[in-house]
């Protein structure tokens, strides 16, 4: 069994629909994937409907932005009920915060001589209803400010980047509860990521253990050899659940193709048999 739980679709910052994302982890010899879009669960029916008709297993997951102590954290959060009324409420208003940014962006590219029209940007962003850097990095490409969007992340859009904006995020640890009262299992994503401009100590990793969090996404691009050992131990030591998935985008991340990172039969059976303990979202 090839499990990837972590990829993304064009209904947040992937380039691939939903659909044609189920294609092409079928044509990457998957068996499951959990669809993990940032801050929406939209994607969720038509990745569901054509696994089915495809044949490739999809565990309705999401990617919240959250803070700890100033730091950007991304929290999975897997077979969370989509309808329940808090968590809907708090990504909505995380959505509002990604667009509610766009101003300031366009402002302070045009102050670094590269101007931008809303426009050019929502043209990138389609039909998504999560606004996300990569869609401004997209709109710089075809103004041919930059290359792709690692120059345009590399070079301004990242956090401390001279382009960068801060957005609302919520609390990681109000997150991870919310995720735990919408049935789901919270999962920290690429904990020690290069995304993570300071990395969660493995005392304060603990520490969300005992609080609620049910595993870490050991596996991921962003982790070297060594990073991925210690995190093993520190999963083992715990008791938290050891992830692995791709965080695929489609073309827009051409380092992380589907499969890349997976995770183990037991540690999918794991998560599975929490979520069904809590009473959320197993895949059809
Ligand atoms: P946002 O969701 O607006 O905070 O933007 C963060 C997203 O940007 C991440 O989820 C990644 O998908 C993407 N990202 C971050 N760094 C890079 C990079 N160097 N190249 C391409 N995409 C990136
Ligand atoms: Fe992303
Ligand atoms: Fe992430
Ligand atoms: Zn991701």
């Amino acid at each position: 069994m090839r499990i990837d739980l972590h990829v993304h679709s064009s209904v947040s910052d992937g380039t691939d629909s939903p659909t044609r994302l189920v294609v092409a982890a079928r044509e990457a010899g998957l068996d499951v994937i959990a669809l993990c879009d940032h801050d929406t669960f939209d994607g969720l029916v038509e990745a569901t409907t054509a696994g089915q008709q495809i044949g490739v297993e999809v565990l309705a997951g999401v990617e919240l932005s959250t803070r700890y102590q100033g730091k950007s954290v991304h929290l999975l959060g897997y077979g969370c009920d989509p309808r329940h009324p808090e968590l809907s409420t708090e990504m909505k208003r995380l959505r509002a915060s990604r667009a509610g940014r766009l101003e300031k962006y366009l402002q302070s590219l045009a102050e670094l001589g590269m101007p931008l029209t809303a426009d050019e940007v929502m043209t990138q962003v389609g039909l998504s209803p999560s606004l996300g850097r990569p869609h401004i990095a997209d709109a710089m490409v075809a103004k041919g400010y930059v290359k792709d969007r690692d120059e345009a992340f590399g070079l301004y859009l990242s956090e401390g980047g001279p382009a960068y904006v801060r957005r609302y995020a919520t609390d990681l640890r109000e997150a991870i509860a919310m995720v735990r009262r919408a049935k789901g299992v919270p999962v920290v994503a690429h904990p020690w990521g290069r995304g993570n401009r300071d990395r969660l100590s493995e005392d304060v990793i603990e520490s969300l253990a005992a609080d609620g969090l049910d595993g870490i996404e050991v596996d991921h691009t962003d982790h070297d050899a060594r990073d991925r050992e210690r995190l093993a131990r520190l999963s083992e030591r715990t008791g938290l659940i050891h992830t692995g998935g791709s965080d695929y985008h489609g073309t827009g991340k051409p380092n992380n193709p589907l499969g890349i990172n997976t995770t183990s039969l037991s540690a999918y059976r794991e998560i599975l048999r929490r979520i069904a303990e809590r009473g959320g979202v197993l895949p059809s």
